[in-house]
């Protein structure tokens, strides 16, 4: 199964363009969708979920036309949104269970079967009987993630599902997500670089509304080779080294200033580093990273 976007545009009454010609073609497996916040992740999911309509293009999910057999779509369909409520009085089981009933499925022994298998699928079975008002972050989103796959759906949208948790729940909710991806489509937005980093096989980085960089971070990360560069300086010196190189990124470590570069040739003074996929955001972000053309980088 293939999800193919194409040509999506989407403006708020309010005037805001969200989405500007989104173009996208995702095949099974985990998609990351990296961008800032406002970048127009949240707006492509909604249309993708069925929630929201777009102005002007198309999405299809194989053969379905996402936006006019709505319907459709729901029934293979699940969706994390980026916030969600939950009843905090009931348990996750009574919950879930409920749930299954509004996806139809009305037998009582083989809901007990899914309940029971999604509940241990997300490491919640232990606390099935706790009030979701008492959860965790990361047990609520993982028990979103149990309702979003109830009736084994073809296309997973799970909206920034890491912000806001502990490291600890982080890495368990990837886990989690990492063993969805195979038979199915899996589009996880996000504006953490390292959730795309150790989780998908194909990506894209959106920015006020458009696609700057559809790749494989793997390739995209070699393409990068021997154009990053990096140095650590004293902060005083900063505003210099701008005028003077393109910059990508500014952190510090430890106390001390560190800067990457993009340059083709080898700068004085510089380390070469091998580019990590944060290389590449921040250069795709700052208009260096030209894919697949040999076009100059364009100028600050
Ligand atoms: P992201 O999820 O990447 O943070 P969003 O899709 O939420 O981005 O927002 C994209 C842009 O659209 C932002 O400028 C945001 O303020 C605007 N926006 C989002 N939802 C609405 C809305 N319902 N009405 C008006 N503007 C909106
Ligand atoms: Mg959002």
């Amino acid at each position: 199964m293939t999800l193919k976007i194409t040509n999506i545009s989407k403006t708020y009454p309010n005037g805001v363009q969200a989405l500007k010609n989104i173009t996208l073609t995702i095949p099974n497996g985990m998609y990351g969708l990296l961008g800032p916040n406002g970048a127009g992740k949240s707006t492509l999911m909604r249309i993708l979920a069925t929630l929201q309509e777009p102005d002007e293009g198309s999405v299809y999910l194989g053969d379905i036309d996402v936006v006019n057999q709505k319907d459709e779509v729901r029934k293979t369909l699940g969706y994390l949104p980026q916030e969600f409520g939950v009843y905090p009085k009931v348990s996750a089981e009574s919950l879930l269970d409920y749930f299954a009933i509004l996806k139809g499925i009305t037998t009582r022994g083989a809901r007990k079967e899914i309940v029971e298998a999604l509940l241990r699928q997300t490491n919640l079975w232990d606390v099935r009987k706790q009030k979701l008002g008492g959860y965790s972050g990361g047990m609520r989103q993982r028990f979103g993630v149990a309702v979003a796959l109830l009736g084994n759906p073809k296309l997973m949208i799970v909206d920034e599902p890491t912000a806001g948790l502990d490291p600890a729940e982080r890495v368990r909710f990837l886990n989690l997500l990492s063993e969805l991806g195979e038979n199915s489509v899996v589009l996880l937005s996000t504006h953490i670089v390292e959730d795309v980093s150790e989780l998908c096989t194909h990506m894209a980085i959106i920015n006020k509304g458009e696609i700057l960089h559809e790749a494989e971070p793997l390739k995209a990360m070699e393409k990068l080779t021997g154009r990053i560069w990096r140095r650590i300086i004293q902060k005083s010196a900063l505003s210099q080294l701008e005028r003077e190189h393109k910059i990508i990124s500014t952190k510090l470590l430890g106390g001390r200033t560190v800067i990457h570069v993009y340059s083709e040739e080898e700068p004085a003074g510089f380390d070469k580093v091998q580019p990590d996929l944060e290389d590449v955001y921040f250069t795709t972000m700052a208009g260096y990273y030209r894919q697949e053309t040999k076009q100059e980088p364009k100028e600050k």
